[in-house]
This record gives C-alpha cells, structure tokens and sequence, in this order.
C-alpha cells in the first residue's frame, strides 16, 4: 500500500460535493466546511466488492474510542456512512459506489 496521503477533493471531487450537499440537507453544523480538506490515508481493505471504504485520518489502532459517532448520510444511490470522532471525520464508509470504487482501487 502507498505511503502517500491524498486531498480526497484531488482525487474524488464528486465524493466530496456529494458529501457537502448530503450533510448540508442533514444540518449538521462544523463537518461541511472540512470536506474540502479531508485527506485520504489509507483505503478499507475489507475486500468486499461493493466497499470503496476509505480512512481520512490514520487508521486507529482498536477502535475509534470515545467520542465516536456513525453519520448515515442520506445518499441517492449505495450507502454513504460517516466515522465521526469529536466532530472529525475519521473514515467514510463508501458502499455499492462503482464510479467511486474505480478511483480508490487505483491508490
Ligand atoms: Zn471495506
């Protein structure tokens, strides 16, 4: 896996308007504005074939601990889930997204 660490906006400029306009239309206060700056660290490597899971801040060790919180966000087509953890997002659960799944695979 590549050491590299990716602006998520770089590389999936259409998750992230998606995810703006989503938690917009959910009002949750303080996450819109971060999407921009989401980094993607690592990828899920679950290996199902509809996940295109992807950690925007370093994998944790056990579990995301205290504070953490799951976002569902109300996509139109598979399932966008956030790992929120004081109000940062930790992972972006990314299922049965084919046009975005072709983008994390190649990282
Ligand atoms: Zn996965």
């Amino acid at each position: 896996m590549s050491e590299n660490k990716f602006l998520l906006k770089t590389i999936l400029p259409e998750l992230c308007i998606e995810l703006k306009e989503l938690l917009k239309r959910r009002n949750i206060p303080g996450l819109t504005e971060t999407v921009d700056s989401l980094m993607v660290f690592e990828k899920c490597v679950c290996g199902e074939n509809a996940c295109a899971s992807i950690y925007t801040a370093p994998k944790p060790v056990e579990s995301f601990g205290d504070g953490h919180e799951n976002i569902m966000l109300d996509a139109e087509c598979g399932m966008l889930i956030l790992d929120v953890v004081n109000s940062e997002i930790r992972f972006i659960e990314i299922l049965d997204r084919p046009e975005y799944k072709k983008v994390i695979d190649k990282i």
